[in-house]
């Protein structure tokens, strides 16, 4: 039997397994993809699919499919699948043995052994549900990991002894649950403090509100309600996850839907929608807001404050809007973690986990990001007045790369037919304070709003190499430029930025208190060398013999901290020639 084991993420949506290579934890594609939909299906003649498959089927057949089914572990009911039911533990394993058979491909052996991970907030039987389905799969579960603690691994916290504790707060929001943990990891100890969250709430419910908007809008202009169409709903549902998803890089996004359904005459009917980030995060700021109100549960649950969080990780796909990024940020006063790909996550911890239920050793997970935030300067007309150099970045610093980000920006007067694009790296907040990366001018604006102005859509895309390709599109499309730069680049486990900051800090402190031991050596040289750095410091010493000077002090310096007694002695000599010329 192999002895390597897996680590999986057994999630509501999406189910993913990882597994430890040369130290690093590594991602095991199922069917060509990182993420496994968690559906199980059968198909018209009794076959049975899971995964993609199973997803695209439930649109046409719900009856022959079953979705979410980790709602069901460990309540006792059953779910129906083509008029025979199952329990919430075959349908788990059927999913369960599709992950091990792709790791089998993968790895060129069947590995049996797992780590599964479940929410904090799972109680025994539903514990014993998961273990039982990995049973029925042919893995032996060596152990069941919570979900935040996963994620904390992920990021390396809990690993190593010496370190002090740490309060991490992880917020989970899934694609049909939301949890909030704060846990405290203590050496290889972590407690888990408190949890909140709702297990109704997710990205589902964001494709619905997207889908019912469209649905009503529809219903008003047809008097049709494409909720009665099944195939036609699920088109709809469909075509909202993915422009939930487009709107998190960019700022609009368009839903097509050709013939979505006939009307009385038999006619084909169809749906063309844009719609803007802002709309789409309006639609569902009541939702979104109420995972703040699961925060605070949670912290006074813990009896702790915000402050007292030493970190706080964004996991799960829904975490990609850029609405919980900034809410989050706000409302617990400090930035987020959330470098590691957010549905990644978890099961890069269980592997982590796995890992160290095998043996092996375990390096730090490696992440490409940007040490510094990337963005434009903008002006804004405040009270009559211009206010300009203001930066607004648009990737944040510590992004995982590559990545894009789009956001629209307009120009600030009426027939104003040219911006200028200056490309800033940095966190402050005035553009000129950072580092300039480029700029370029964008002209010929034909303005494309009923104001006047000329609205235009900024895409950056950041590459693994560190380039940054700017492209500015006016909103009508008639203009776009690109042009290419070169930013900074990193290759960093968050927690070893954190650690090398604190070791520059260090070493700078060092140097100073070693600078003080090394001249006291010889009384004899030591005043030498003060009387050397009084002429360097007087006003009007000679530059070049300045620089003589400055040549030897740095020898001398050298060869006693050699212990080279001879070269001290020759060196000083020379300095003493070259101090007598100086006094003259
Ligand atoms: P779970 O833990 O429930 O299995 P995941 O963490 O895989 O779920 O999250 C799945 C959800 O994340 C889905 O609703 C999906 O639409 C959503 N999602 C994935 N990527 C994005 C994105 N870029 N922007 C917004 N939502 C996303
Ligand atoms: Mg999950």
């Amino acid at each position: 039997m192999s002895t390597k084991v897996l680590g999986i993420d057994l999630g509501t949506t999406n189910s993913v397994v990882a597994i430890i290579e040369d130290g690093q934890p590594r991602i095991i594609p199922v069917g060509g993809e990182r993420l496994l939909p968690s559906v199980v299906g059968l198909d018209s003649n009794g076959s049975l699919l899971v995964g993609r498959h199973a997803y695209n089927q439930w649109g046409i057949a719900p009856e022959r499919t079953v979705r979410s089914i980790k709602r069901l572990m460990g309540s006792g009911k059953r779910a129906e699948m083509a008029g025979t039911s199952y329990t919430p533990q075959e349908i788990s394993a059927f999913i369960l043995r599709r992950i091990r058979e792709a790791a089998a491909a993968y790895l060129g052996e069947d590995v049996q052994r797992a780590v599964i991970t479940v929410p904090a907030y799972f109680n025994e039987p539903q514990r014993q549900a998961t273990i039982e389905a990995g049973e029925i799969a042919g893995l032996q579960v060596e152990r069941i990991l919570n979900e935040p603690t996963a994620a904390a691994l992920a990021y390396g916290y809990g690993r190593d002894n010496g370190s002090e504790p740490l309060r991490v707060l992880v917020y989970d929001l899934g694609g049909g649950t939301f949890d909030v943990s704060i846990i405290e990891l203590d050496g290889e100890i972590v407690d888990v403090i408190a949890t909140a969250g709702n297990n109704h709430l997710g990205g589902d419910d964001f494709d619905q509100r997207l889908a019912d908007l469209l649905a009503d809008e529809f219903e008003r202009d047809h008097k049709i309600d494409l909720r009665q169409n099944h195939q036609a709903w699920a088109r709809l549902w469909r075509a909202a996850e993915e422009a939930k998803i487009e709107l998190s890089s960019l700022p609009y996004a368009t839903i097509n839907l050709e013939y979505i359904v006939a009307d009385k005459k038999g006619r084909p009917l169809h749906i063309q929608r844009e719609i803007e980030r802002q709309e789409f995060e309006g639609l569902i700021s009541d939702l979104l807001d109420g995972t703040l109100d699961a925060i605070d549960q949670a912290l006074t649950d813990a009896k702790l404050g915000a402050d007292d969080l030493d970190r706080v990780l964004l996991v799960g796909g829904s975490t990609r809007i850029p609405a919980v990024w900034s809410l989050v940020t706000e409302h617990l006063d400090q930035e987020p973690h959330a470098e590691i790909d957010p549905d990644a996550a978890v099961a890069l911890g269980a592997a982590v986990q796995a890992g160290i239920v095998a043996g092996e050793k375990i390096d730090a997970i490696l992440v490409d990001v940007t040490p510094f935030s990337l963005g434009l300067e903008t002006a804004t007309i405040s009270r009559g007045r211009l206010k300009d150099d203001h930066f607004v970045p648009l990737i944040r610093r510590n992004s995982a790369v590559p990545v894009q980000k789009s956001e629209m920006f307009n120009t600030i007067f009426p027939g104003q037919h040219a911006i200028h694009v200056k490309v800033y790296q940095g966190e402050n907040s005035i553009a000129s304070e950072n580092v300039l990366l480029g700029d370029f001018m964008f002209d010929e604006l034909k303005p494309n709003r009923g104001d006047g102005l000329t609205e235009v859509t900024v895409n950056f895309q950041l590459d693994i190499n560190g380039i940054l390709n700017v492209t500015v599109i006016d909103r009508a499309g008639r203009k776009q430029i690109s042009e290419q730069m070169k930013a900074s680049r990193q290759r960093l486990s968050p927690e070893d930025i954190a650690q090398s900051q604190a070791k520059l800090a260090l070493t700078y402190a060092g140097a100073e208190d070693e600078d003080e031991d090394e001249v006291v050596v010889d009384p004899g040289v030591h005043a030498l060398l003060e009387r050397a750095a009084k002429i360097l410091a007087a006003p009007g010493v000679d530059a070049e013999l300045a620089a003589d000077i400055s040549e030897v002090v740095i020898a001398i310096r050298e060869a006693v901290q050699d212990g080279d007694d001879e070269a001290v002695e020759e060196r000083c000599d020379e300095l003493i020639d070259l101090l007598f010329e100086a006094e003259e």
